[in-house]
This record gives structure tokens, C-alpha cells and sequence, in this order.
């Protein structure tokens, strides 16, 4: 095979990625924007041993999946992979690559249960944009910080579009010099918008390279004008050479310095450095499933990786006690004060890493009934593996995982230390991107 080259391919499968994948000459051939049933012809633009790289020329015959592409800038965007086959055949397709990371990584052949899916129309309450040169809001293009501008995306509310607009324009008029990731000079990084879906509140969070925002004054009444449920107005510092979006400092400039919103009945305050699950009406699907395999009646349970305390708190009605477990010193403080405004008085808190938190728990004596864990997705180290299973010592553990891979990994190392697999729901927290959630429910032997 050369590049160059033109073949007609059948796609067979999908990667991981949402890459359609055909076979020649004894090579796989991953083609971006196709899928599973496309007879599609093929360039070939890299070849390395034992597959290639192809870009899409035309369709000979297109598969039954496909549906027509609503988004101007798909293809372009490193956000959305599926918007040219229907939802069913993305569900699908979700469902598949969870079963096959945990039978071949995982070493365990369960079916997984029905995807927990359903595609609400712009369903995140979250997005960070960068700005391209010329001061319009975009997002990364795959693989890449090349900006896409995008002026309304359709994963995000529609006022996001008129917030974003509301600041590119303040910046303009006032000279704001946009930062450039390359000489890692200019000034406004990065607009972050968070929108509590059930109270409807909404934070604008300006990521900058400096630490006073300039024409501010300008900016907030703007603001203000296009949606009274704008409550928080803040700035976060970040003057590191780094593509970490968020710094470690927020000010806030105009309101409060969080938004409230209602989780799983649990009134949640979140800080701009909280995590908050992106797709609210999911994640209390997700929760409640959390909750059905945690079974936490009259339990006492450890939520380790706990964010802003949401999962444990969504159960701690029913549970003997919660300690949460997080290592960003802002969601603990949320955690705190969410007990506390719900009125919940038998979960505590505690700031620091999993890692150290749980040989601080051992040293106190602390056992579980239960122990959840939600890490980001580079997964639970093996170290904390064993201390769960081995000290906590709980009946039942909870995973829930944003990458199929690490967490198969992980089913693998709990198989080791005593815990099987007894039943999984992959959750599609993410339609339309290449992401998919998963729950499981490990059983000590
Ligand atoms: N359970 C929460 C948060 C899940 S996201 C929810 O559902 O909303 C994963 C969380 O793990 C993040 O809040 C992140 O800050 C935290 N985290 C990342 N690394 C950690 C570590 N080493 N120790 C403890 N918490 C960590």
C-alpha cells in the first residue's frame, strides 16, 4: 500500500475514536466521517506497518446508519464524531466498544445491559471556549489546538452562542489581545461558561493571562443585558505556559461566586473549579444506577474521586454514612456546604489524593460496606485498588468510568485482589462525541 493510493473500501467497524475502519491488503485502513456498511472509495494518506491512515473521496454506497450532518463545522471540530449516522447506530456502536474493551482488556465476557441513552437536544451546561486570531469563539480541531470558529454549538444551550457573541465583542471594542498558545503572549485565554439546568443560573468565567480584567464594568452590564440569569461573573488567572485551561485562582467580578443547581434532588453549589457532570438529565440516570448497584440502605460508603460530593450526597438519605474523597481543594468546599444546605449530617469530607486519603482512612480503622469510585480517565491506581480491597474490605464496589479501557484494566487488577464483575450499564453521557460513560457492580468473591 502507498500513499496516494485510491482504494474502494467496506467499513466493518468503528474505532474508539468513531473512525470507520475497512481492510486491504491484509492492512486496516482507518477512515474518519465513515461507518460500518459504507462501500466508500478511499485515498491514502500514511502508511505504517501494519495499517494506514485514508481520507474519505466519495461514497459508493452509503450505510443504512447514515443521516445528514446538521453542524457546519463537523469535520472540522474535534468535538462530535457521529453526526453523520443516527443516534441508534451511535448507541449501538457505544454499547459494543464498552463489551469489547472489558472481554479483551478486562478478561471478563459478560453482556453488557441496555445503553442508558438518550440524545437531548443540547444537552451540555458546560464549555470552554478558546478564541482564534481574529477574537471569535471556537473550539480544537481533533488532535490539535488549531481553533475552529464555531459560533453556535449545537451540544450547547443557545445562550451560550449569545454569551459568547456578548464577550468577542466586548473584546473587540476594548482592544482585549487574544492569548497565543505558541508565543504565549495576549491576554483572554479561554471564555467559560457553566448553566445550572434546573435553577437556570448561569456562570461566564473569563480565563486570563494577566489579574485584572480591564473595561470590566463594560463587560458585566453587556452581560447582564443578555440574560438576567447571569448570577456569577468571574476571572480565573492562568499566566502558565500550559494548555491547562483553568488556573488556580478565580476573582469574582460581578454576583455570586457559584451557581446552584439540583441534582438527584440534592441542591448542588458548584465553583467554577468544581467538577460537575456535563449532561445533567444523564448523570441522573447514571446516578440513580450508581445508587441501584451501591444498594446503600443502612451502609456505610466511601466515594472516592467525589467531585462536589454529588454522587455520595444523591445517596446519603439512605445510607448509614458517606466519606467523600477529592483532591481539588474548591470541590471539597462545595461537597461541604452541599451536605449542608441538604440538611445531611452523616457525610464528611475529606481534601486530598485518593492514594493518600485512603492510607489516612486505614490508619483511622475506617472499613466500607461499599466503596464508589469515579476517577478521571487515567483510572485508580493499582495501589488504591488493593488498599480498597484489602483494608476497606467492602462487599460491593461501584466504578464509574469515563473510558472503558483504563476501567477494563481496572476489572482486571480488582479479578486479582477478590472482586468480580457481576453486571454493567455503559451510559451515553456524551451523544454525538466519541465518549461514552460506564457503571459497574463488583461483588467480593
Ligand atoms: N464523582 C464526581 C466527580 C467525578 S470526576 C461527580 O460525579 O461529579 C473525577 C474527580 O476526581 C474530579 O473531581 C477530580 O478533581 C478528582 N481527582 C482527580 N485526581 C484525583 C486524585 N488523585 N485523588 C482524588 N481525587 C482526584
Amino acid at each position: 500500500m502507498q500513499k496516494n493510493e485510491e482504494y474502494i473500501l467496506d467499513i466493518v467497524d468503528v474505532t474508539a475514536e468513531g473512525s470507520g475502519v475497512g481492510r486491504a491488503d491484509g492492512m486496516a485502513v482507518f477512515v474518519p466521517l465513515t461507518t460500518v456498511g459504507d462501500r466508500a472509495k478511499v485515498k491514502i494518506l500514511k502508511v505504517k506497518k501494519s495499517y494506514a491512515y485514508g481520507k474519505l473521496i466519495s461514497l459508493i454506497k452509503p450505510s443504512k446508519s447514515r443521516i445528514d450532518n446538521d453542524c457546519p463545522v463537523f469535520n472540522q471540530c474535534g468535538g462530535c464524531v457521529y453526526r453523520h449516522i443516527s443516534y441508534y447506530a451511535e448507541k449501538a456502536i457505544k454499547q459494543n466498544k464498552v463489551y469489547e474493551n472489558i472481554k479483551r482488556i478486562g478478561g471478563v465476557d459478560i453482556k453488557p445491559q441496555p445503553i442508558i441513552a438518550d440524545y437531548p437536544d443540547r444537552y451540555r451546561n458546560k464549555a470552554q471556549y478558546p478564541l482564534d486570531e481574529s477574537g471569535n469563539a471556537g473550539f480544537y480541531a481533533f488532535h490539535s489546538h488549531r481553533i475552529i470558529p464555531c459560533e453556535d454549538c449545537l451540544l450547547q444551550p443557545r445562550i451560550f452562542a449569545q454569551i459568547t457573541e456578548c464577550v468577542c465583542d466586548w473584546a473587540r471594542k476594548n482592544d482585549i489581545s487574544i492569548y497565543d498558545e505558541t508565543t504565549h503572549k495576549g491576554f483572554l485565554r479561554h471564555i467559560y461558561i457553566r448553566k445550572a439546568q434546573v435553577t437556570n443560573e448561569i456562570m461566564v468565567c473569563l480565563v486570563i493571562n494577566g489579574d485584572i480584567l480591564p473595561e470590566s464594568d463594560m463587560l458585566i452590564d453587556s452581560l447582564l443585558k443578555v440574560d438576567g440569569n447571569i448570577k456569577s461573573v468571574q476571572i480565573n488567572i492562568n499566566k502558565k505556559d500550559t494548555n491547562v485551561i483553568l488556573g488556580d485562582i478565580c476573582k469574582t467580578i460581578c454576583g455570586e461566586d457559584y451557581i446552584t443547581d439540583v441534582l438527584c434532588g440534592v441542591k448542588i453549589r458548584l465553583s467554577p473549579l468544581s467538577f460537575y457532570q456535563v449532561n445533567h438529565t444523564m448523570a441522573e440516570k447514571l446516578y440513580d444506577k450508581a445508587k441501584e448497584y451501591a444498594n446503600p440502605k443502612g451502609k456505610n460508603i466511601i466515594d472516592l474521586y467525589c467531585g462536589a460530593g454529588t454522587i455520595g450526597l444523591s445517596m446519603a438519605k439512605d445510607a448509614k454514612s458517606i466519606i467523600g474523597v477529592e483532591i481539588i481543594p474548591e470541590a471539597i468546599e462545595d461537597a461541604k456546604y452541599n451536605a449542608e444546605i441538604n440538611g445531611i449530617k452523616n457525610a464528611r469530607f475529606i481534601c486530598a489524593d485518593a492514594t493518600d486519603a485512603a492510607y489516612q482512612l486505614v490508619r483511622e480503622g475506617v472499613t466500607a460496606d461499599t466503596v464508589i469510585v469515579d476517577p478521571p480517565r487515567k483510572g485508580v491506581s493499582a495501589e488504591v485498588i488493593k488498599t480498597i480491597a484489602h483494608d476497606f474490605h467492602p462487599q460491593t464496589v461501584v466504578y464509574v468510568s469515563c473510558d472503558s479501557a483504563t476501567l477494563s484494566r481496572d476489572i482486571k487488577i480488582f479479578g486479582e485482589n477478590g472482586y468480580r464483575l457481576k453486571e454493567y450499564t455503559p451510559c451515553d453521557l456524551f451523544p454525538r462525541t466519541a465518549h461514552v460513560e460506564t457503571v459497574i457492580l463488583l461483588s467480593r468473591a
